[in-house]
């Protein structure tokens, strides 16, 4: 079964290359070459992953990017940017931009669909964790099949991605989860692949978290943990 995917780039011959691998993979592909564009085939299409370049003709790729996150309608659409530098990486994954993950450019077209199909996994219909539906730590309340988390009754949003990182610590409350099962299990990556994803997740999430970070802890060298219920 495949995905519709909206690739966002503004050169044509990559852009090409990356809407034909896809479509070899049983994906069905739309193709925007500028922001603009890609805005507004994202809210007529409801694609189920944007590749979004950062580097556009007209509005930046991380304006686009913020400007789904901001919207409750595209808020969940799982986005990876492309970008040709390294050092924008927290940025991408960072709470200023809020991608799900990135790839950088040169990239090989394997690469860039086994980081696709990871993402479709993890966000698919069977993805959905069995356990219990509602999960309560603290003030912290995890409403599995709702997608919803709330602090003291006030609901925050988080993007398909960090509420299933939050989740997958929140099931195994008192644990600490190091970053690559994290990796693994939230991800969908085979193990090795080199990222400083997580932590920029983490520190996203605290922020979005605010007060209900305090159940978050960092285990120095290890990885994380969310508190046990008292
Ligand atoms: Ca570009």
């Amino acid at each position: 079964m495949g995905a519709h995917i909206l690739v966002v780039e503004d050169e044509v011959d990559l852009a090409d290359l990356v809407a034909f691998n896809l479509r070899e993979g049983g994906h069905g592909v739309a193709v925007a070459y500028n922001g603009a564009n890609a805005l507004a085939e994202v809210s007529r299409q409801k694609p189920d992953l944007v590749l979004l370049d950062v580097m556009l003709p007209d509005i930046s790729g991380f304006e686009v990017c913020r400007r789904l996150r901001r919207s409750a309608e595209t808020a969940r659409i799982p986005v990876i940017m492309l970008t040709a530098k390294a050092e924008e990486v927290d940025r991408i994954v960072g709470f200023e931009v809020g991608a799900d993950d990135y790839v950088i450019k040169p990239f090989s077209p394997r690469e860039l669909t086994l980081r696709v199909e990871a993402i479709l996994r993890r966000v698919g219909p069977q993805a959905q964790a069995e356990g219990p539906q509602v999960l309560s730590i603290g003030d912290l309340r995890i409403d599995v099949p709702a997608h919803r988390v709330e602090i003291h009754g006030e609901e925050i949003t988080l993007t398909a991605l960090e509420f299933r990182l939050l989740l997958d610590l929140a099931s195994r409350a008192g644990r600490v989860q190091p970053r690559d099962a994290l990796l693994e299990r939230v991800w969908g990556y085979a193990p090795g692949v080199e990222t400083r994803t997580v932590d920029t997740h983490i520190k996203r999430l605290r922020e979005k978290l605010g007060p209900g970070s305090q159940y978050l802890e960092t285990v120095r060298g290890v990885g994380y943990r969310v508190q046990k219920p008292a």
